[in-house]
């Protein structure tokens, strides 16, 4: 279980784990390192800032809920903490954008939406 609440539990934020033995950093949550197998990896807030690194535009919906929301583009981010995410972001992000995250209500749920950097 997460000791810090992120978006998967209505909390506006990204959490990531990083590896007190070699560093390592994974974004989905586990009571180990996934590169070296060392225990109790530390969680972290991330800042929510990173890079496009692939985004594909979504045309049909997966469920009834979320068919109201087509097209919408699935982008896999990665973050200055050095973790890749996937995540919803603008139509019109491409890879290479700088992102920072926001939060969207999708189907009655919290979700990191991205969008292109101010700067
Ligand atoms: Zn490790």
């Amino acid at each position: 279980m997460r000791k810090i609440a992120d978006w998967t539990r209505g909390e506006e934020a990204i959490v990531y784990q990083s590896c007190g033995a070699c560093g390592a950093r994974q974004y989905f949550h586990r009571s180990f390192c996934a590169a070296c197998g060392a225990p109790d990896p530390v969680e972290h807030r991330a800042s929510g800032e990173g890079t496009v690194y692939a985004a594909s535009l979504v045309c049909r919906a997966a469920t009834p809920e979320t068919r109201a929301h087509i097209p919408y583009n699935i982008v896999l981010i990665d973050a200055v903490e050095g973790f890749r995410m996937m995540a919803h972001g603008d139509r019109d992000l491409v890879i290479g954008d700088r992102v920072t995250a926001g939060y969207r209500r999708l189907a009655g749920v919290v979700i990191p939406h991205f969008s292109r950097s101010a700067s």
